[in-house]
């Protein structure tokens, strides 16, 4: 259940990571609430592993500290940190029915038995396992094996989960499933995950909220939605969807509404309150879904650009319209693979959008 009046379950402040000359963080801060599917998305060698590393205790950060439900634990281990760690590899005892790889821990722990099978067959019932309690790893499925790990996590009630590109070892679709699985599984337990993957298709299906961090830095956080969606940096609108990115340069500022000069068009656009300056160069984002393709080359009037039709690429449930406009740069609109007359290469055409969803960037 995410509590927002509780102390949060991390909270890591100006956190910065060396090695040697590599800076794998750099300055990061982050706050996630108890109960919360936090995903921290970003290119490979971004630096997400080391965050997710340095919250569970792995690594000594360089500066900065972390705060685990409002307690520093700069000098604690792994193993007394109220964190644990899936790993990718399934890291299951061959040897071993599944009952007995959920309660290793608990026996290494020295609990008595009768409240170790307790706690295994709750762990097992929670990620829907009851039924394969004495099976050996090898017989499951991916997946499967998959859910014995986070029964292995459950039962030592540490209530911080991290995992670290939990879904990349499956293939496409078992990686689908896996993925509306543990959604469905944070739900039902609670606790906080925190899931590390470069990819934002899964992203966007676990997470409430989602970091976005490159090259050591954190760019941006914000709820799923909102970082697809309303996007402030350039970033990442870049890497969250498909977006159109366009330079342009600031012609002139009205109120709450910039003009921005692009290829041949004089674009009007909300300047959410970001300080810009005539003459600056700034990037616009727009969603290739939210762009209309016509070939009404009538009207340009602020939401809207020419250029050349250059290509369709058919992708099944959507279509790919490719246009080129006057300064070389090539534009998407996406639609859903509905008509069957997309234009001739050179057929001039207009791109549009409404008002609102183009977006104004300064970095
Ligand atoms: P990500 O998980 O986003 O792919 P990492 O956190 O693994 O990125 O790595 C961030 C950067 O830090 C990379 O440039 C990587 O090469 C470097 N790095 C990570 N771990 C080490 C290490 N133990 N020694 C040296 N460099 C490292
Ligand atoms: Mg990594």
């Amino acid at each position: 259940m995410l509590d927002r009046t509780a102390a949060p379950a991390v909270e890591v402040r100006g956190l910065t990571k060396t090695y040697g000359p590599v800076t794998a963080l750099r300055d990061v801060s982050v706050s996630i609430a108890a109960g919360e599917y936090f995903v921290l998305l970003g290119p490979s060698g971004g630096g997400k592993t080391t965050l997710l590393r340095a919250i569970g205790g792995f690594h000594r950060p360089t500066a900065g500290e972390i705060l685990l439900h409002g307690k520093e634990v700069g000098h604690l281990p792994p193993d007394k940190r109220p964190t644990t760690m899936v790993f990718q590899a399934y890291a299951l005892f061959p040897h071993m029915s599944v009952a007995q790889n959920v309660g290793y821990g608990l026996k290494v722990a020295g609990l008595p038995k009768a409240q170790i099978a307790d706690k295994v067959a709750q762990a097992l019932e929670m990620v829907s396992l009851s039924p394969f309690a004495d099976r050996r790893p090898h017989e499951l499925s991916g997946g499967q094996q998959q859910r014995v790990q986070l029964a292995r996590a459950f039962v030592l009630d540490r209530d911080i989960l991290l995992l670290d590109e939990p879904l990349a070892a499956l293939d496409a679709q078992l990686r689908k499933d896996m993925c509306l699985e543990l959604k469905h599984l944070q739900e039902k337990v609670g606790i906080t995950f925190i899931h590390v993957t470069h990819n934002q298709e899964e992203a966007m299906t676990v997470a409430d909220r989602i970091a976005l961090i490159a090259n050591g830095d954190l760019v941006e956080y914000g709820g799923a939605r909102d970082i697809y969606r309303a996007p402030d940096k350039a970033f990442t609108a870049g890497f969250v969807g498909e977006n159109n990115l366009l330079a342009g340069r600031v012609a002139g500022l009205s109120g709450d509404s910039v003009a921005v000069d692009v290829a041949d068009a004089r674009l009007r656009i909300d300047r959410r309150g970001l300080r810009v300056a005539e003459g600056q160069e700034v990037t616009l984002s727009i969603r290739s879904e939210a762009v209309r393709l016509s070939r009404d080359t009538g009207h340009l009037e602020g939401q809207s650009i020419a250029g050349t039709y250059t290509e369709s690429v058919y992708l099944g449930l959507t279509t790919s319209h490719r246009v080129r406009l006057s300064d070389g740069t090539e534009m998407v609109a996406r639609e859903i693979s509905e008509r069957d007359d997309a234009p001739a290469p050179g057929t001039p055409v207009v791109l549009s959008w409404a008002p609102g969803t183009a977006r104004l960037h300064v970095e």
